[in-house]
């Protein structure tokens, strides 16, 4: 047997003997989880430093708070989300108790990405132990020194048959996929993410899909740009343009392009000083592959800012391209680095053309103070977020669903979302076994008359508010009638 198959079998197992069902066993297991950010912060911001440069109150402004204040969600909400829902009745099944009752999956198989290593693998593990399930972690190999200590820690926190680490990389990965799961969520690109639902269809597994894509981001020229671009400067130079969710690329009028030119730039120094190199808030690339892979994407444009690079320390200044075209090199893929091509567009119909010509976005970022601009975006367009005047802060809640739509993903999360997308939810209706009456008109013979019964009982739509008022209204009316007739006689 291989190490995966082995800590698979040993998660399955874990999961008969029920105990991750247990209300109370997954409350303990979030909060040790929750124990492992307050007691452990330092060891996780030194394996970020040394993967990505992040500074320790970066690691824990973009990684471990969300966590924590997702953990402390789940925590207070468990009892709600897990409780049987009650749903609305037709006439038919007026008398039976019908509910939505969510229940575990199984076994869930979590593949994490290197960019945000803790958030982007943590988040669907809290999901997957509020849902009562079984989960294999899978860090990102990519994230070398993250992943050692995600596959030391864990362990040490929360029940390691249940919730086993299994590091490695493709080879790894692909032993894993060839194993059996209820269902697989993936964080990472495209293209694996291709593999991951074949391989997930040959057992008819589930799937969530966290993608990427290309972001756009439009800047109309009513608005107060200066604002905007400070925005967009901190979405898109957050570490260091490795964030799924980073705009990929400005549209905007060619008057203003100077303008924006001019206030990124203001923005980048504000944030990263004269020398982002030297600046603890400015990331670094991941790794020489990825340098080259967007360093290739400079070639063919004009860079208006920034451009400063060094191969031996994985660094690429912020930079910023000016009058790029749709053909080149850093419009073909998602640029996942620090690089900010500006496009032209001769107004909000023409970028809505230019974004709706291309695969739906993760996120879709509108700049403007006119409200007939925002909704015109929102209402022509589609994508997984869609974000007026700021970049970056759906993420941060966790009332709203986090997905992508089309190329950017399927499935969503975060907070309840999570819950329900690693549970079952399943329909229950309890009858009794009595009053037969009303059944009949299902039974065959089936007649004219009975199926105008059927008509009758199925479609007509009754509130049953209304009735239960008139009801509660009649009980009054009896009560009332009685006490009068005491008082009288
Ligand atoms: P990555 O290289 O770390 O790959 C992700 C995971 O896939 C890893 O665990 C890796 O082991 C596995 N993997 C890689 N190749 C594989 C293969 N051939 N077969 C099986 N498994 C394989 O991460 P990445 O893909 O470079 O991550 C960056 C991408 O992820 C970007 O596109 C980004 O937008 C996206 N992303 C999306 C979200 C989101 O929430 N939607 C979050 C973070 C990153």
């Amino acid at each position: 047997m291989s190490q995966e198959q082995q800590a698979v079998a040993r998660a399955r197992k874990a999961f008969e003997t029920g105990r991750s069902k247990c209300l109370e066993h997954r409350i303990r297991q979030l909060q040790n989880l929750q124990l492992l950010f307050t007691e452990r912060q330092t060891e996780i911001a030194d394996a970020i430093k040394k993967d990505l440069n992040k500074s320790e109150q970066g690691t824990q402004l973009y990684e471990t708070l969300g966590l924590e204040g997702e953990i402390s969600l789940a925590i207070r909400k468990l009892k709600e989300w897990a409780a049987p829902r009650s749903v609305e009745k037709n006439l038919l099944t007026l008398s039976d108790t019908i509910y939505i009752k969510p229940e575990p999956l199984g076994v869930v198989l979590i593949i994490g990405a290197w960019n945000y290593p803790w958030a982007v693998t943590i988040q669907p593990l809290i999901g997957a132990i509020a849902a009562g399930n079984a989960a294999v972690v899978k860090p990102s190999e990519v994230c070398v020194h993250t992943a050692k200590v995600m596959e030391r820690l864990l362990p040490l926190y929360i029940d390691k048959e249940l919730y086993p680490v299994v590091t490695g990389g493709v080879p790894e990965t692909q032993e894993l996929l060839r194993q059996r799961f209820d269902h697989i969520f993936y964080t990472g690109n495209s293209t694996v993410g291709k593999i991951i639902m074949e391989a997930a269809a040959k057992n008819l597994t589930p799937v969530t899909l966290e993608l990427g894509g290309k972001s756009p981001c439009y800047i109309d020229k009513n608005c107060d740009i200066s604002l905007a671009c400070r925005r967009i400067t901190w979405g898109k130079y957050t570490n260091c343009g490795q964030t799924c969710i980073a705009p990929d690329y400005i549209l905007c009028e060619p008057s203003i392009q100077d303008r924006v030119i001019a206030e990124v730039k203001k923005s980048i120094k504000e944030f990263y000083t004269d020398n982002p190199k030297t600046c603890p808030d400015y990331g670094r690339i991941i790794n020489q592959r990825h340098f080259k892979r967007i360093m290739e994407m400079v070639t063919d444009s004009t860079i208006a800012a920034g451009g400063e690079n060094d191969e031996s320390d994985c660094y690429i200044a912020p930079t910023v391209l000016r009058d790029v075209k749709p053909e080149a090199k850093v419009m073909q893929d998602e640029i996942f680095g620090p690089l900010l091509p500006i496009l032209s567009v001769s107004g909000l119909e023409d970028a809505i053309k230019f974004i709706n010509k291309r695969e739906k976005p993760l996120a879709l970022y509108v700049f403007s103070t006119d409200k007939k601009v925002i909704d015109k975006m929102r209402d022509e367009t589609s994508s997984g977020g869609f974000l007026a005047n700021d970049c970056l802060v759906h993420f941060s809640l966790s009332s709203l669903p986090f997905g992508g739509v089309g190329n950017s993903g399927m499935g969503c999360y975060h907070g309840k979302f999570s819950f329900d997308q690693l549970s079952h939810l399943r329909s229950c209706l309890v009858k009794q076994l009595k009053m037969e009456g009303p059944n009949s008109m299902r039974y065959p013979p089936h007649t004219a008359k009975k199926l105008g019964w059927a008509r009758f009982f199925i479609l007509k739509t009754v509130d049953l508010g209304w009735i239960k008022k008139m009801m509660v209204f009649a009980m009054l009316a009896v009560v009332a009638a009685v006490v009068i007739q005491n008082y009288v006689s």
